[in-house]
C-alpha cells in the first residue's frame, strides 16, 4: 500500500461526492431522482466556482453512459460500474456497495496519494461507501442523509412499505462514522441526535437553497400561455415524484371538496400534477387518474411528465397555489421554488416544510392530511393570494444555494482542521492524550 499522508488542513481542493443510487445528470421528478439530485448539482457547481473541484461518483445505469462526463468546468460525473446497468431496484443496491466502493478506490489509486481532500456522501448507501473511502484516504467524511428511515417509518402513508431494518442499521453506522453530519433543518438535526444518537457537536444545520434567477415571478399570463391555459382559470399545482409519501391523492380529494363546496368553480378549476412515478410504493398516474374519475373530477385534472427547470418555473408561475401535502419531507425544495416564483404554498406541517413555508406569511401549513382542511386552506389562500405571493417571494429570498455552498465549505474546512489537529496530537503524544481516530493512519 502506498504511504499515506496526514490529512491536509484548510479548505479542500478536491472533493469526492458520492451519489450511489441516483445521478446528478438525471431529470428530477421521476424514479429516484428528486431534491437530492438538484442539491448535488447546485452545490457542486458552486463549489467549483469557489475553486473546489468536485468528482461525483454515481452508479452507471446504462451501457450508453460515458465513464466520465464534465457537467460544468470543475465538476466531473464519474459513472461507476456496479451491478447490471438496468433493472436493479434501489432495494437491491446494498449488495452492490462493495463493487461500487472498489471502483471508487481504484479510481483514486490511479492518482498521487492525497488526490481527494474530503468525501461528501449523500444518502445512506453512499455513506457506506464514504466510510471506507474516508478510512483509506485519511480524509474527513461529511454525510448528508437527505431522508432518514426511522423518520420515514414514523410517518408511513397507507400503501407505503416500511424502510427495511438493513437501512436503519446502515444509517446508524454512517451517523456514528461521519466527521460531520449535514442536516437540512433544525428538526432534522434533532432527529439525528434523538433517533440515531448523533453527536450534536458534529451535526450541522445547512439549509438548502433555491435558484432565484431560474425561479422568479416573471409574467404570469405568459407562463399560462406557455403551458396552454387561460388567465381566468384557478390552478392548483402538485409537483414531485408520484408516490404515497407525497400524497397527491390528498390534493385530488381537496379539489373534489372545493367543487362540492362551490359547484360554480367547476368550469374554472384546474389541478395540475407534474411528475412521474417513483420506485418504491409506486402510485402510478393511472391510479391517480382513476381516483380523479372516482371523485368525479377527471375533467379538471391534467398530468404533465417531469419538466426541466425552465418549464417547471412556468408551471409554478401559472399556478394560484402549490400544494405539498406530503406525509414526510426532509425539506421540500418544491415549496421553496414555488414561493420564489411568487406562488403561495399550502403544505403539510411535517419535516422541513415548516422551515420551507412561513405559515400565514408565504402560505399555510396544515396539520394532518384531512382533505377538508386542505380545501379550506386553499380557499383561504386564494382569498389572500396577492399578500401571500409577496410574502412567498420574500421568504424564498432568504434561501440561496450560494449560502448553502458557503456553509458547506465552512463545514469541510472545520472537519479538515479538526482531523489535522487530531493527527498532530497523535504524532506528539506528549502534548495530550491520544484520541482514537478511525481512518487516520500514521505515516512512518
Ligand atoms: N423537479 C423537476 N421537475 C419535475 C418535478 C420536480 O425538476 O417535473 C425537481 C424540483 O425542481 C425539485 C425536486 O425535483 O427541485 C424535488 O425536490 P423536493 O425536495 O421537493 O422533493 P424530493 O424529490 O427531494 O422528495
Amino acid at each position: 500500500m502506498p504511504a499515506r499522508r496526514f490529512p491536509r488542513p484548510g479548505t479542500p481542493r478536491r472533493v469526492a461526492t458520492l451519489s450511489v443510487h441516483t445521478s446528478p445528470l438525471d431529470q428530477p421528478g421521476a424514479g429516484d431522482a428528486g431534491g437530492m439530485n438538484v442539491y448535488i448539482v447546485e452545490v457542486s457547481r458552486r463549489l467549483a466556482a469557489r475553486g473546489i473541484a468536485v468528482d461525483v461518483f454515481t452508479r452507471a445505469t446504462s451501457s450508453d453512459l460515458p465513464p466520465v462526463v464534465e457537467m460544468v468546468p470543475g465538476v466531473t460525473v464519474r459513472h461507476v460500474s456496479a451491478g447490471p446497468f438496468e433493472g436493479l431496484g434501489k432495494e437491491e443496491l446494498p449488495a452492490q456497495l462493495c463493487a461500487f466502493t472498489a471502483a471508487v478506490l481504484r479510481e483514486e489509486a490511479q492518482h498521487e496519494p492525497g488526490h481527494y481532500d474530503l468525501v461528501h456522501s449523500h444518502y445512506w448507501l453512499s455513506g457506506q461507501v464514504g466510510w471506507l473511502a474516508r478510512d483509506r484516504w485519511s480524509v474527513p467524511l461529511i454525510h448528508t442523509a437527505h431522508t432518514l428511515a426511522k423518520v420515514k417509518n414514523e410517518a408511513l402513508a397507507a400503501g407505503d412499505r416500511p424502510e427495511p431494518r438493513a437501512r436503519v442499521i446502515g444509517e446508524e453506522q454512517v451517523v456514528a462514522e461521519a466527521d460531520r453530519l449535514i442536516a437540512n433543518t433544525d428538526e432534522e438535526a434533532r432527529q439525528l441526535v434523538r433517533l440515531y444518537g448523533a453527536d450534536p457537536s458534529r451535526t450541522l444545520v445547512v439549509p438548502p437553497g433555491v435558484d432565484l434567477d431560474r425561479f422568479s415571478p416573471g409574467d404570469r399570463s405568459a407562463a399560462r400561455r406557455a403551458i396552454g391555459i387561460t388567465d381566468d382559470l384557478v390552478v392548483l399545482l402538485f409537483v414531485g415524484r408520484i408516490q404515497p409519501l407525497k400524497a397527491p391523492d390528498v390534493l385530488l380529494h381537496a379539489a373534489a371538496q372545493l367543487l362540492a363546496d362551490d359547484p360554480a368553480l367547476r368550469s374554472r378549476l384546474r389541478v395540475h400534477v407534474v411528475g412521474a412515478p417513483s420506485g418504491s410504493g409506486l402510485e402510478a398516474p393511472e391510479q391517480l387518474q382513476k381516483l380523479a374519475g372516482d371523485l368525479g373530477i377527471a375533467d379538471v385534472v391534467t398530468f404533465f411528465p417531469p419538466q426541466p427547470p425552465e418549464r417547471l418555473a412556468d408551471h409554478y408561475r401559472a399556478a394560484d397555489v402549490t400544494v405539498v401535502p406530503s406525509h414526510n419531507e426532509s425539506f421540500g425544495l418544491v415549496a421553496l421554488e414555488a414561493q420564489a416564483c411568487g406562488t403561495p404554498v399550502v403544505a403539510a406541517a411535517v419535516g422541513g416544510l415548516p422551515t420551507a413555508v412561513r405559515d400565514g406569511v408565504s402560505g399555510v401549513l396544515v396539520d394532518g392530511h384531512d382533505p377538508r382542511i386542505y380545501a379550506a386552506a386553499v380557499h383561504a389562500v386564494l382569498g389572500r393570494r396577492q399578500l401571500l405571493s409577496a410574502g412567498a417571494r420574500r421568504h424564498a429570498g432568504l434561501f440561496s444555494w450560494d449560502r448553502t455552498a458557503d456553509a458547506l465549505v465552512a463545514a469541510y474546512t472545520s472537519a479538515a482542521e479538526e482531523m489535522h489537529r487530531a493527527t498532530q496530537q497523535f504524532r506528539h503524544p506528549a502534548i495530550g492524550p491520544l484520541r482514537t481516530l478511525p481512518g487516520v493512519q500514521v505515516a512512518r
